[in-house]
């Protein structure tokens, strides 16, 4: 369970790549979103006004059409009024000349006043000598002043707008009126204004509605005469009022829409842009900005990743240090070396010197644990450590246990000291004589274990038997020579178990000191 939760500790590695990738990802969104924003208000604004500028600059062109129109059909009718001799084909040449000369009209009539259809120019729309006796025509006749009707439907069947002028003679008496019709769905001057490719490339086209909502012009020209209520636009046109605002058509698209009044007809202008394509320029500019982003964000991530991996070095490097330390094992002291990042490198530095104190102490804490003061021999614990050793590794070894002969006198006759001084030469002495690979250990009080490596029991008495002959034969520090009594076991001859090979040893030793001491036994 601890193992298991310490593998999903973060990484500082990790923490430091997601950190950094994190700020920069959210950077960048950031960026992203902030442009998106202010590019869509900008694109926004600047349609709506492009907008505006057109419809007002369309609005302005129609209103002067429609004033010249006016002017010229009111000079017609005042030169007509002013000839009492004119014929009527006289009239008629008149009424021909100014529908060419102009081509503001599709169609030009004089009806009387009993709405008498007495001239139309071209003669070929046929209703000439026909008396009108209702209708819108009729409304206007009966106006008697200049007027302009909304679109409506003439009795040949087409939609029109009729703009009139009262003919007066020149005792005052009235004559009917001379009437121009402009035929919305043919060509003519209002279409050679507004132009024919209604609808550009962004999608962008205007449309000019009448009195009433009713289309006068449209690129669906299908849709020309339709009146159209619900558009909040058209509606605010109605009212007179002129402006721009984001508004859905009739069709339930989004638009940028700009409108404007035309004021010599009432009629009004709207141009406007599918906010689509408004959209389609800002998914452009998104996708370009992003393309510009990416290759620096990238760059700026892998710096990062190799800074983050640099920066995590040395304390994963620490981590793996002390890891070991912890665990006992020896540990090589990492190499002290700089960091150019500051906190790193004073851990770095402080670490090694710690590890290094760390162990220093460590070996002299195994060494006071395992080496006797008085001797520097060392003690049974070690003793223990070498005889498993030796174990494990399948070597044969004999153990001399040996042991002073009545070193309590010594101790009495001569004092502590002097005793402790005997143990330390009897250690030196047996040092010196025995091989680089016998290990010589200080039991206890005074006793001592000789492990001989590779050596049977019978060529360990050999050299057991040499060094007691020699300290019988040599002055000790107390001035006299002292003897010690040996006792020889033999692995595995003896035994296999260690514990008892080390008894039936001091059983020997024990038989040596029975039989009158100063003398070796090998167990048997
Ligand atoms: P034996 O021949 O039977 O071994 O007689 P012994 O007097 O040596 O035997 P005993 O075990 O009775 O006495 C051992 C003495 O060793 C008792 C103790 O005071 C002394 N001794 C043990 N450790 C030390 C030490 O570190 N220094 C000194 N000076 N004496 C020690
Ligand atoms: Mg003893
Ligand atoms: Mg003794």
């Amino acid at each position: 369970m601890k193992k298991f939760l310490f593998n999903r500790k973060l990484k500082l590695t990790t923490l430091l790549i997601s950190l950094v990738s994190a700020s920069v990802i959210f950077t960048t969104l950031i960026l992203l979103f902030s442009s998106y924003q202010s590019e869509k208000e900008s694109l926004t604004n600047t349609y709506l006004s492009l907008n505006y500028s057109k419809a007002d600059k369309l609005s302005c062109s129609v209103d002067s059409v429609f004033r010249s129109m006016k002017m010229s059909l009111e000079e017609t009718a005042n030169f007509i009024a002013e000839q009492d001799d004119m014929t009527d084909e006289d009239i008629q040449e008149q009424l021909e000349l100014l529908r060419n000369n102009s081509r503001y009209f599709n169609s030009l009539s004089w009806i009387d006043e009993t709405g008498l259809v007495r001239n139309i120019a071209p003669l070929s729309v046929g209703l000439k000598g026909e008396t009108i006796k209702s209708g819108v025509t009729k409304e206007v006749l009966d106006l008697k002043s200049p007027a302009l009707t909304a679109p409506y439907t003439a009795p040949t069947g087409r939609l029109i707008v009729l703009m009139s002028q009262p003919l007066y003679d020149g005792e005052n008496n009235y004559k009917g009126i001379i009437g121009g019709a402009v035929y919305l769905q043919e060509r003519n001057i209002l279409n050679e204004i507004l132009g024919n490719d209604i609808v550009d490339n962004s999608g962008s086209y205007y449309y000019v509605v009448g009195p009433g909502g009713k289309l006068l012009f449209h690129p669906e020209s299908t849709r020309i005469g339709e009146t159209v209520t619900a558009n909040p636009v058209i509606r605010k046109l109605m009212q007179g009022e002129s402006g721009m605002e984001r508004v859905t058509n009739t069709k339930g698209i989004p638009m940028l829409a700009a409108y404007s009044m035309i004021p010599e007809t009432g009629w009004g202008v709207v141009q406007q842009t599918p906010v689509s394509y408004v959209e389609k320029l800002l998914s452009n500019h998104i996708q370009q900005l992003t393309l510009y982003i990416l290759p620096p964000f990238f760059i700026l991530l892998v710096i990062s990743i190799y800074l983050a991996r640099k920066l995590a070095e040395p304390f994963i490097n620490l981590a793996e240090h002390v890891n070991q330390l912890a665990s006992g094992q020896v540990v090589s002291v990492p190499i002290i070396q700089s960091h150019w990042n500051r906190e790193a490198d004073i851990l770095s530095k402080s670490a090694a010197i710690a590890i290094e104190a760390v162990q220093k102490n460590n070996y002299k804490l195994i060494h006071a644990a395992t080496t006797d003061p008085l001797t520097e021999l060392p003690n049974r614990r070690k003793l223990n450590e070498t005889m498993e050793s030796w174990r494990s590794e399948g070597i044969v070894f004999s153990i001399i246990a040996f042991d002073i002969d009545r070193f309590k006198l010594v101790n009495d006759t001569y004092g502590h000291q002097e005793g402790d001084k005997v143990l330390k030469y009897l250690a030196d002495t047996i040092q010196s004589m025995v091989r680089k690979t016998d290990l010589c250990f200080r039991y206890g009080g005074e006793e001592f274990v000789l492990l001989l490596p590779h050596t049977t029991s019978l060529e360990a008495y050999n050299i057991a038997e040499k060094i007691r002959i020699t300290l019988e034969i040599t002055s000790s520090p107390v001035g006299k020579p002292i003897t010690i009594s040996l006792g020889i076991s033999e692995y595995p001859l003896h035994s296999s178990s260690l514990d008892e090979l080390f008894r039936l040893a001091d059983k020997a030793l024990y038989q040596s000191k029975l039989e009158g001491r100063n003398r070796t036994t090998i167990w048997s």
